[in-house]
């Protein structure tokens, strides 16, 4: 296995850094560097930058207008954006959906739903979780009954991530209510702007507005809306969480948060010297480096074998655990390199608002995000979880 780039690597990665400087706009830039918000319009903005490109959907296929790169294009694409803080794409249509529609849908939903994806006239959100079916995702409650055409939709989403942004939705619904739990399951697609639909604001810790309760009361869908087949939804759900796990790992993410603590502890003095060389957070600094470079070599690795032909299974959980976990360090990094400028962590500091204090640059929003971040082991399937399934495959099923 070779893990070093090749000649053509290298120019595709000179291609990717050429292509950033001249359309990554500025503010966006600025924005994510800073560690603040970007709202709808930022979002937006990228996307058709990107898909102008015909770089936005790196992990479809050709046919339905992916990039044709291979997994090392796809990872060196990655670690420049990271590097030149472009914002993240909205995961949930383009690399979540996409790959369960180009699998299990059926030639109109791939027909109709993956333009509009690209395009930006769909922003999907994510229906799994509700009260009570977490990391029991099984257990789920969301009743779609079918009538006539439709399906009609009743209960609750909650944690809908970006659900106010959303105009369509994709849930898990219980069709039998008598089957084995995983078997009465079944996968539709909602247009948010149907009847019945309510999505109400959760405010989190560091005082944003990015998740959602949705609530289904009486929602008709047309049964075109299915997605594969009536009570095997449970496959495609799995599928799905596959994708959004690798996703999760974010080295790239992790490599510029790095720097930026690097940047932050070379400014900020303590007890006469450089944070940076203080004993204590150079040890730290230094773990977390290491712990990095040996998960950006699994993630290579992982990257290799699947260019082989080997599809991932359980790595996608060992990237989940390892990643949050090198992110939420780097996050605590940042706030103790701050100091007391990371103290007013209120979430005005996430839109810029926090400038009078004149901190180090990037040490304003440390605290906010530091809380924010907190959700990384949380979501996607809790650590925990994560480290049960580990456990499971790799060491034969004694958990
Ligand atoms: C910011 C944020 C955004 C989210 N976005 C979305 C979204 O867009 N769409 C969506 O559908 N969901 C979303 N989620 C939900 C997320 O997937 C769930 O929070 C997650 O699956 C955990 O479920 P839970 O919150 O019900 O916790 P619980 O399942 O109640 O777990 C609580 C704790 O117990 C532990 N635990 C539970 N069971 C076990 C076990 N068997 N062994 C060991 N430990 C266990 C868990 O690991 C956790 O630490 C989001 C969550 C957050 C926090």
């Amino acid at each position: 296995m070779d893990l070093n780039y090749s000649t053509e690597d290298l120019a595709f990665r000179a291609e990717v850094r050429a292509f950033l400087e001249a359309k990554l706009p500025q503010d966006l830039s600025d924005a994510v560097r800073l560690g603040r918000g970007l709202g709808k319009e930022g979002h937006d903005r990228w996307h058709s930058i990107l898909n102008e490109q015909g770089w936005l959907a790196p992990t479809w296929p050709e046919e339905y207008g992916g990039c044709g790169w291979n997994a090392v294009q796809r990872h060196i694409f990655d670690e420049e954006c990271c590097r030149a803080h472009a914002p993240r794409i909205v995961p949930f249509g383009l690399t979540m959906l996409a790959p369960v529609l180009q699998k299990f849908g059926s030639d109109q939903q791939r027909a109709y739903f993956l333009p509009k994806i690209l395009s930006g006239e769909h922003w999907w959100c994510q229906g799994y979780s509700e009260p009570g079916a977490g990391s029991d995702l099984a257990s789920l409650r969301t009743r779609a009954v079918r009538d006539g055409d439709h399906y009609v939709v009743n209960g609750q989403k909650t944690w809908t991530t970006l659900g106010q942004y959303a105009n369509w939705i994709f849930c898990l619904v219980r069709t039998d209510p008598d089957a084995k739990q995983q078997e009465g399951i079944s996968f539709l697609l909602i247009d948010m702007d149907t009847p019945g639909i309510e999505v109400r604001p959760i405010i989190l810790l560091d005082g944003t507005h990015e998740v959602n309760e949705v609530w289904f009361t009486d929602v008709r869908v047309p049964v075109e809306n299915l997605v594969g087949e009536e009570n095997k939804g449970w496959t495609y759900a799995k599928y799905l969480l596959t994708h959004e796990r690798t996703n999760i790992a974010g080295v790239g993410f992790s490599q510029a948060g790095l720097e930026a603590v690097k940047r932050l502890a070379r400014q900020q003095i303590h007890r006469g010297r450089p944070l940076i060389e203080n004993p204590h957070f150079a040890a730290r600094l230094a773990r977390a480096e290491i712990d990095l470079m040996a998960m950006a070599t699994t993630n290579l690795r992982i990257i290799s074998a699947a260019a082989q032909g080997q599809a991932p299974g359980v790595e996608s959980s060992m990237l989940k655990v390892k990643g949050t976990e090198i992110r939420q360090e780097i996050n605590d990094l940042a706030r103790r390199a701050a100091g007391v400028y990371a103290l007013p962590f209120a979430s005005e500091a996430l839109a810029g608002d926090n400038s009078a204090l004149a901190p180090p640059e990037g040490s304003d929003a440390a605290a906010a995000q530091y809380f924010n971040n907190r959700k990384l082991s949380i979501f996607g399937g809790s650590n925990e979880i994560q480290k049960n399934i580990i456990a499971k495959v790799s060491l034969g099923g004694r958990t």
